[in-house]
Protein backbone atom coordinates (compact mmCIF):
# COMPACT_ATOMS: atom_id res chain seq x y z
CA UNK A 1 0.00 0.00 0.00
CA UNK A 2 1.00 3.25 -1.02
CA UNK A 3 0.10 6.34 2.08
CA UNK A 4 1.04 9.64 1.16
CA UNK A 5 1.02 11.21 5.25
CA UNK A 6 3.05 14.47 4.26
CA UNK A 7 0.89 17.02 3.22
CA UNK A 8 2.29 19.43 5.71
CA UNK A 9 5.95 19.11 3.15
CA UNK A 10 3.46 19.71 0.19
CA UNK A 11 0.19 18.36 -0.95
CA UNK A 12 -0.78 16.89 -4.65
CA UNK A 13 -2.26 19.32 -6.86
CA UNK A 14 -5.91 19.24 -6.85
CA UNK A 15 -7.36 18.45 -10.40
CA UNK A 16 -9.56 21.65 -10.46
CA UNK A 17 -6.11 23.34 -10.08
CA UNK A 18 -4.28 22.01 -13.22
CA UNK A 19 -7.34 22.14 -15.06
CA UNK A 20 -7.08 25.80 -13.89
CA UNK A 21 -3.53 26.16 -15.07
CA UNK A 22 -3.73 24.43 -18.60
CA UNK A 23 -5.28 27.25 -20.57
CA UNK A 24 -2.86 29.72 -19.64
CA UNK A 25 -0.14 27.54 -20.69
CA UNK A 26 -1.62 26.84 -24.08
CA UNK A 27 -3.57 29.46 -25.11
CA UNK A 28 -3.90 32.42 -23.20
CA UNK A 29 -0.30 32.73 -22.90
CA UNK A 30 -0.20 36.22 -22.89
CA UNK A 31 1.67 38.63 -20.55
CA UNK A 32 -0.92 40.44 -18.48
CA UNK A 33 0.92 44.03 -18.82
CA UNK A 34 0.36 43.81 -22.62
CA UNK A 35 -2.57 45.70 -24.27
CA UNK A 36 -3.53 42.99 -27.11
CA UNK A 37 -5.99 40.87 -26.44
CA UNK A 38 -4.37 37.60 -24.99
CA UNK A 39 -2.89 39.70 -22.51
CA UNK A 40 -5.48 41.78 -21.46
CA UNK A 41 -7.26 37.92 -21.17
CA UNK A 42 -4.31 37.16 -18.79
CA UNK A 43 -4.97 40.20 -16.88
CA UNK A 44 -8.55 39.75 -16.09
CA UNK A 45 -7.70 36.35 -15.20
CA UNK A 46 -5.10 37.36 -12.54
CA UNK A 47 -7.85 39.58 -11.38
CA UNK A 48 -10.41 37.34 -10.95
CA UNK A 49 -7.95 35.15 -8.93
CA UNK A 50 -7.08 37.87 -6.57
CA UNK A 51 -10.89 38.48 -6.21
CA UNK A 52 -11.09 34.52 -5.11
CA UNK A 53 -8.34 35.02 -2.63
CA UNK A 54 -9.37 38.01 -0.81
CA UNK A 55 -13.18 36.47 -0.78
CA UNK A 56 -11.25 33.34 1.08
CA UNK A 57 -9.31 35.91 3.26
CA UNK A 58 -12.09 38.56 3.87
CA UNK A 59 -10.21 41.42 2.62
CA UNK A 60 -10.36 43.11 -0.69
CA UNK A 61 -8.25 42.38 -3.79
CA UNK A 62 -5.87 45.38 -3.31
CA UNK A 63 -5.01 43.68 -0.39
CA UNK A 64 -3.76 41.01 -1.95
CA UNK A 65 -0.07 40.55 -3.26
CA UNK A 66 1.44 38.04 -5.07
CA UNK A 67 4.87 36.00 -4.30
CA UNK A 68 6.86 33.05 -5.29
CA UNK A 69 5.75 31.23 -2.19
CA UNK A 70 5.39 31.21 1.98
CA UNK A 71 9.09 31.92 2.01
CA UNK A 72 8.61 35.38 -0.01
CA UNK A 73 6.00 36.75 1.75
CA UNK A 74 7.12 35.91 5.13
CA UNK A 75 10.53 37.82 4.06
CA UNK A 76 8.51 40.69 2.80
CA UNK A 77 6.17 40.98 5.55
CA UNK A 78 9.24 41.10 7.89
CA UNK A 79 11.62 43.25 6.07
CA UNK A 80 8.78 45.80 5.39
CA UNK A 81 7.70 45.67 9.17
CA UNK A 82 11.31 46.15 10.06
CA UNK A 83 12.32 49.09 7.44
CA UNK A 84 9.61 51.41 8.49
CA UNK A 85 10.66 50.75 12.39
CA UNK A 86 14.14 51.72 11.79
CA UNK A 87 12.72 54.96 10.05
CA UNK A 88 11.21 55.58 13.82
CA UNK A 89 13.94 53.86 15.81
CA UNK A 90 11.85 51.58 16.67
CA UNK A 91 14.09 48.16 16.30
CA UNK A 92 12.55 45.74 18.26
CA UNK A 93 10.54 42.01 17.09
CA UNK A 94 8.65 40.05 18.87
CA UNK A 95 8.43 35.91 17.90
CA UNK A 96 8.50 33.24 18.48
CA UNK A 97 11.28 30.08 18.63
CA UNK A 98 9.06 27.78 17.06
CA UNK A 99 8.47 29.50 13.61
CA UNK A 100 9.53 28.56 10.19
CA UNK A 101 12.57 28.62 9.15
CA UNK A 102 11.70 31.47 6.63
CA UNK A 103 10.91 34.01 9.49
CA UNK A 104 13.66 32.46 11.96
CA UNK A 105 16.31 33.16 9.82
CA UNK A 106 14.64 36.69 8.19
CA UNK A 107 14.84 37.90 12.27
CA UNK A 108 18.94 36.22 12.27
CA UNK A 109 19.42 38.62 9.58
CA UNK A 110 17.17 41.30 10.90
CA UNK A 111 19.47 41.32 14.43
CA UNK A 112 23.39 41.37 12.71
CA UNK A 113 21.60 45.02 11.37
CA UNK A 114 21.34 45.85 14.98
CA UNK A 115 17.40 44.42 15.67
CA UNK A 116 16.68 43.45 18.98
CA UNK A 117 14.72 40.40 18.72
CA UNK A 118 12.24 38.57 21.24
CA UNK A 119 11.89 35.39 20.79
CA UNK A 120 8.96 34.08 23.13
CA UNK A 121 8.95 30.75 24.47
CA UNK A 122 6.58 28.00 23.61
CA UNK A 123 4.77 26.35 26.77
CA UNK A 124 5.02 22.65 26.74
CA UNK A 125 2.00 21.93 24.93
CA UNK A 126 3.13 23.68 21.67
CA UNK A 127 1.26 27.31 22.56
CA UNK A 128 1.64 30.91 23.11
CA UNK A 129 -0.59 33.20 24.63
CA UNK A 130 -1.25 36.69 24.05
CA UNK A 131 -0.26 37.40 27.89
CA UNK A 132 3.44 36.56 26.87
CA UNK A 133 3.10 39.06 23.71
CA UNK A 134 1.35 41.55 26.58
CA UNK A 135 4.59 41.09 28.16
CA UNK A 136 7.11 41.57 26.09
CA UNK A 137 5.93 44.86 24.22
CA UNK A 138 8.33 47.31 24.70
CA UNK A 139 7.74 51.35 23.24
CA UNK A 140 10.11 50.18 20.32
CA UNK A 141 8.28 47.36 19.42
CA UNK A 142 7.64 47.48 15.67
CA UNK A 143 6.43 44.23 14.99
CA UNK A 144 4.90 41.06 16.50
CA UNK A 145 5.32 37.79 14.18
CA UNK A 146 3.81 34.72 14.85
CA UNK A 147 2.57 31.66 12.83
CA UNK A 148 -0.98 30.73 13.02
CA UNK A 149 -0.01 27.59 13.04
CA UNK A 150 3.13 24.74 13.48
CA UNK A 151 4.22 22.74 10.82
CA UNK A 152 5.38 20.10 12.87
CA UNK A 153 3.12 19.64 15.82
CA UNK A 154 0.12 21.54 14.04
CA UNK A 155 -0.36 23.38 17.47
CA UNK A 156 -3.07 26.91 16.26
CA UNK A 157 -1.94 30.07 17.96
CA UNK A 158 -4.47 32.61 19.30
CA UNK A 159 -3.93 34.68 17.01
CA UNK A 160 -7.29 36.57 17.03
CA UNK A 161 -6.22 37.83 20.68
CA UNK A 162 -2.64 38.51 19.85
CA UNK A 163 -3.84 40.69 17.02
CA UNK A 164 -6.48 42.01 19.16
CA UNK A 165 -3.62 43.20 21.90
CA UNK A 166 -1.32 44.39 19.09
CA UNK A 167 -3.88 46.73 16.93
CA UNK A 168 -4.90 48.47 20.66
CA UNK A 169 -0.94 48.66 20.99
CA UNK A 170 -0.49 50.00 17.27
CA UNK A 171 2.00 47.15 16.66
CA UNK A 172 1.96 45.39 13.16
CA UNK A 173 1.35 41.88 13.49
CA UNK A 174 2.10 39.68 10.74
CA UNK A 175 1.29 35.61 10.81
CA UNK A 176 2.60 33.00 9.02
CA UNK A 177 -0.58 31.28 8.14
CA UNK A 178 0.96 28.62 5.63
CA UNK A 179 -0.18 26.10 7.78
CA UNK A 180 -3.63 27.47 8.50
CA UNK A 181 -4.89 28.62 5.09
CA UNK A 182 -7.44 26.43 3.88
CA UNK A 183 -7.61 23.83 6.37
CA UNK A 184 -8.69 25.96 9.24
CA UNK A 185 -11.33 29.24 8.99
CA UNK A 186 -9.56 32.38 9.06
CA UNK A 187 -10.69 36.17 8.48
CA UNK A 188 -8.00 38.85 8.52
CA UNK A 189 -10.61 41.10 10.07
CA UNK A 190 -11.97 39.24 12.61
CA UNK A 191 -8.38 37.44 13.73
CA UNK A 192 -6.87 41.61 13.55
CA UNK A 193 -3.89 40.51 11.61
CA UNK A 194 -2.01 43.53 9.78
CA UNK A 195 -0.05 40.76 7.17
CA UNK A 196 -0.69 37.28 6.63
CA UNK A 197 1.27 34.84 4.74
CA UNK A 198 0.52 31.62 2.81
CA UNK A 199 1.34 29.16 0.22
CA UNK A 200 -0.55 27.40 -2.45
CA UNK A 201 1.29 24.30 -2.23
CA UNK A 202 -0.41 23.39 1.09
CA UNK A 203 -3.62 23.72 0.03
CA UNK A 204 -3.23 21.28 -3.31
CA UNK A 205 -2.29 24.10 -5.58
CA UNK A 206 0.69 24.43 -7.37
CA UNK A 207 4.59 25.35 -6.28
CA UNK A 208 6.22 28.82 -6.34
CA UNK A 209 3.09 30.24 -5.49
CA UNK A 210 1.92 32.69 -2.74
CA UNK A 211 0.05 35.14 -1.37
CA UNK A 212 1.07 38.10 1.06
CA UNK A 213 -2.24 40.10 2.20
CA UNK A 214 -1.42 43.35 3.55
CA UNK A 215 -4.13 45.73 4.95
CA UNK A 216 -4.78 49.01 3.34
CA UNK A 217 -2.66 51.47 5.41
CA UNK A 218 0.12 48.78 6.73
CA UNK A 219 3.46 50.06 4.27
CA UNK A 220 4.98 47.09 2.38
CA UNK A 221 8.63 47.29 0.65
CA UNK A 222 9.77 45.80 -2.16
CA UNK A 223 12.08 42.63 -2.14
CA UNK A 224 12.19 42.64 -6.07
CA UNK A 225 12.74 45.38 -7.88
CA UNK A 226 11.12 45.58 -11.61
CA UNK A 227 8.05 46.88 -12.88
CA UNK A 228 4.94 47.60 -11.71
CA UNK A 229 3.13 44.31 -11.03
CA UNK A 230 1.41 43.93 -7.88
CA UNK A 231 0.94 47.44 -7.69
CA UNK A 232 4.58 48.41 -7.59
CA UNK A 233 5.50 45.69 -4.85
CA UNK A 234 6.58 43.18 -6.73
CA UNK A 235 8.36 43.35 -9.76
CA UNK A 236 8.25 40.34 -12.18
CA UNK A 237 5.87 39.37 -14.88
CA UNK A 238 2.98 37.32 -12.85
CA UNK A 239 3.00 33.83 -12.88
CA UNK A 240 -0.17 33.61 -14.64
CA UNK A 241 -0.77 29.64 -14.89
CA UNK A 242 0.48 29.39 -11.04
CA UNK A 243 -1.56 32.17 -10.05
CA UNK A 244 -4.77 30.11 -11.38
CA UNK A 245 -3.93 26.80 -9.99
CA UNK A 246 -3.53 28.72 -6.76
CA UNK A 247 -6.66 30.27 -7.13
CA UNK A 248 -8.65 27.32 -8.01
CA UNK A 249 -7.02 25.31 -4.72
CA UNK A 250 -7.99 27.83 -2.50
CA UNK A 251 -11.74 27.98 -4.08
CA UNK A 252 -11.90 24.76 -3.47
CA UNK A 253 -10.23 24.35 -0.12
CA UNK A 254 -12.72 27.12 1.88
CA UNK A 255 -15.72 25.59 -0.08
CA UNK A 256 -14.74 22.06 1.60
CA UNK A 257 -13.44 23.04 4.49
CA UNK A 258 -16.23 22.04 6.86
CA UNK A 259 -16.48 18.65 5.51
CA UNK A 260 -12.71 17.91 5.11
CA UNK A 261 -11.94 18.71 8.28
CA UNK A 262 -14.51 16.64 9.73
CA UNK A 263 -13.25 14.06 8.00
CA UNK A 264 -9.50 14.45 8.96
CA UNK A 265 -10.29 15.08 12.28
CA UNK A 266 -11.78 11.61 12.36
CA UNK A 267 -8.57 9.83 10.83
CA UNK A 268 -6.45 11.68 13.12
CA UNK A 269 -7.98 11.12 16.29
CA UNK A 270 -7.96 7.52 15.48
CA UNK A 271 -4.02 7.65 14.11
CA UNK A 272 -3.35 9.05 17.94
CA UNK A 273 -4.67 6.53 19.52
CA UNK A 274 -3.56 4.07 17.57
CA UNK A 275 0.13 5.31 17.80
CA UNK A 276 0.34 6.58 21.49
CA UNK A 277 -0.68 2.35 22.09
CA UNK A 278 2.95 2.01 21.79
CA UNK A 279 4.83 2.23 25.31
CA UNK A 280 7.03 5.24 26.11
CA UNK A 281 5.41 7.84 23.17
CA UNK A 282 4.09 10.84 23.77
CA UNK A 283 2.25 13.12 21.43
CA UNK A 284 3.60 16.37 20.68
CA UNK A 285 1.70 19.53 20.89
CA UNK A 286 -2.08 20.10 22.42
CA UNK A 287 -4.17 17.33 21.53
CA UNK A 288 -7.53 20.34 20.73
CA UNK A 289 -5.99 23.38 19.33
CA UNK A 290 -4.51 21.42 16.70
CA UNK A 291 -4.81 21.28 13.05
CA UNK A 292 -7.30 18.63 11.48
CA UNK A 293 -4.83 16.47 10.15
CA UNK A 294 -1.41 16.93 12.33
CA UNK A 295 0.40 14.00 14.09
CA UNK A 296 3.16 14.20 15.62
CA UNK A 297 4.77 11.69 17.94
CA UNK A 298 7.83 10.81 19.90
CA UNK A 299 9.24 7.43 20.80
CA UNK A 300 11.84 6.57 22.86
CA UNK A 301 14.84 4.60 22.23
CA UNK A 302 14.40 5.30 18.21
CA UNK A 303 16.14 7.76 15.79
CA UNK A 304 13.22 9.38 13.18
CA UNK A 305 15.13 8.99 10.79
CA UNK A 306 15.83 5.11 10.24
CA UNK A 307 11.73 5.22 11.26
CA UNK A 308 11.29 7.20 8.37
CA UNK A 309 13.28 4.62 5.41
CA UNK A 310 12.14 1.88 7.10
CA UNK A 311 8.40 3.03 6.89
CA UNK A 312 9.14 4.20 3.24
CA UNK A 313 10.10 0.97 2.28
CA UNK A 314 6.35 -0.09 3.45
CA UNK A 315 5.32 3.12 1.37
CA UNK A 316 4.61 5.05 3.89
CA UNK A 317 5.66 8.90 3.35
CA UNK A 318 6.37 10.59 6.98
CA UNK A 319 8.34 12.93 7.42
CA UNK A 320 10.08 13.85 11.44
CA UNK A 321 10.10 17.85 11.35
CA UNK A 322 9.96 20.16 8.71
CA UNK A 323 11.23 19.12 5.19
CA UNK A 324 13.51 22.01 5.80
CA UNK A 325 15.56 20.05 8.71
CA UNK A 326 15.33 16.37 6.85
CA UNK A 327 18.55 15.60 5.98
CA UNK A 328 20.20 17.11 8.83
CA UNK A 329 21.00 15.68 12.04
CA UNK A 330 19.86 18.49 14.23
CA UNK A 331 16.63 17.33 15.83
CA UNK A 332 13.72 19.58 15.20
CA UNK A 333 13.99 23.15 16.73
CA UNK A 334 10.12 22.87 17.49
CA UNK A 335 10.59 19.97 19.88
CA UNK A 336 13.09 21.52 21.20
CA UNK A 337 11.07 24.58 21.38
CA UNK A 338 8.41 22.94 23.65
CA UNK A 339 11.03 21.25 25.97
CA UNK A 340 11.46 17.81 24.31
CA UNK A 341 15.00 16.64 25.45
CA UNK A 342 17.52 15.97 22.78
CA UNK A 343 17.15 11.92 22.31
CA UNK A 344 13.99 12.36 22.34
CA UNK A 345 13.43 14.83 19.56
CA UNK A 346 15.52 12.48 17.57
CA UNK A 347 12.70 9.84 17.57
CA UNK A 348 9.95 11.79 16.40
CA UNK A 349 7.41 11.02 13.36
CA UNK A 350 4.96 13.67 12.10
CA UNK A 351 2.39 12.45 10.30
CA UNK A 352 0.60 14.86 8.11
CA UNK A 353 -3.30 14.19 6.31
CA UNK A 354 -5.40 15.13 3.39
CA UNK A 355 -8.78 14.41 2.48
CA UNK A 356 -7.60 12.30 0.41
CA UNK A 357 -6.20 9.63 2.71
CA UNK A 358 -8.48 6.97 3.56
CA UNK A 359 -9.66 4.79 6.82
CA UNK A 360 -7.80 1.50 4.80
CA UNK A 361 -4.78 3.86 4.96
CA UNK A 362 -4.54 4.91 8.81
CA UNK A 363 -5.32 1.70 9.76
CA UNK A 364 -2.24 0.43 7.63
CA UNK A 365 -0.13 3.06 9.39
CA UNK A 366 -1.40 2.05 12.62
CA UNK A 367 -0.67 -1.69 12.07
CA UNK A 368 2.95 -1.09 10.47
CA UNK A 369 4.26 1.99 12.53
CA UNK A 370 4.63 -0.93 16.00
CA UNK A 371 6.36 -3.21 14.18
CA UNK A 372 8.88 -0.77 13.26
CA UNK A 373 9.55 0.64 16.20
CA UNK A 374 9.82 -2.71 17.94
CA UNK A 375 12.33 -3.56 15.36
CA UNK A 376 14.57 -0.22 15.92
CA UNK A 377 14.43 -0.95 19.73
CA UNK A 378 15.39 -4.40 19.53
CA UNK A 379 18.66 -2.97 18.03
CA UNK A 380 19.45 0.25 20.16
CA UNK A 381 21.73 0.22 22.60
CA UNK A 382 19.50 3.08 24.60
CA UNK A 383 16.88 1.22 24.38
CA UNK A 384 18.62 -1.67 25.88
CA UNK A 385 19.60 0.14 28.61
CA UNK A 386 16.56 1.18 29.24
CA UNK A 387 14.98 -1.98 29.73
CA UNK A 388 18.14 -2.83 32.18
CA UNK A 389 17.31 0.27 34.59
CA UNK A 390 20.54 1.76 33.64
CA UNK A 391 18.54 4.41 32.26
CA UNK A 392 15.43 6.31 33.20
CA UNK A 393 12.59 6.72 30.77
CA UNK A 394 11.97 10.49 29.47
CA UNK A 395 8.61 9.16 27.83
CA UNK A 396 6.80 7.42 30.88
C1 LIG B 1 5.87 25.51 3.84
C2 LIG B 1 5.93 26.64 4.80
C3 LIG B 1 6.53 27.86 4.46
C4 LIG B 1 7.25 28.07 3.15
O1 LIG B 1 6.38 28.15 2.07
P1 LIG B 1 7.02 27.96 0.59
O2 LIG B 1 5.88 28.29 -0.32
O3 LIG B 1 7.45 26.55 0.50
O4 LIG B 1 8.13 28.95 0.47
C5 LIG B 1 6.51 28.87 5.39
N1 LIG B 1 5.93 28.71 6.59
C6 LIG B 1 5.33 27.56 6.95
C7 LIG B 1 4.69 27.45 8.27
C8 LIG B 1 5.32 26.49 6.07
O5 LIG B 1 4.74 25.34 6.43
Amino acid sequence: MKVYADNAATTKMSRSAIDAMLPYMEEVFGNPSSLYTIGQEAAEAVYKAREKFAKALGCTVNEIYFTSGGSEADNQAIRSAAEIGAKRNKKHIISTTFEHHAVLHTLDKLQTEGFDITYLDVHENGLVTAEQVAEAIRPDTCLVTIMYANNEIGTVQPIREIGALCREKKITFHTDAVQAIGHIPVNVKEDNIDMLSLSAHKFHGPKGVGVLYVRKGVYISNLIQGGAQERGKRGGTENVPGIMGAAAAIEEAVKNLGENSEKLLKLRERLIDGLLEIPHSVLNGDRNSRLPGNVNICFEGIEGESLLLLLDAKGISASSGSACTSGSLDPSHVLLAIGRPHEIAHGSLRLSLSEENTEEEIEYIVSEVPKVVYYLRNMSPVWRDLQEGKKDYVIQ
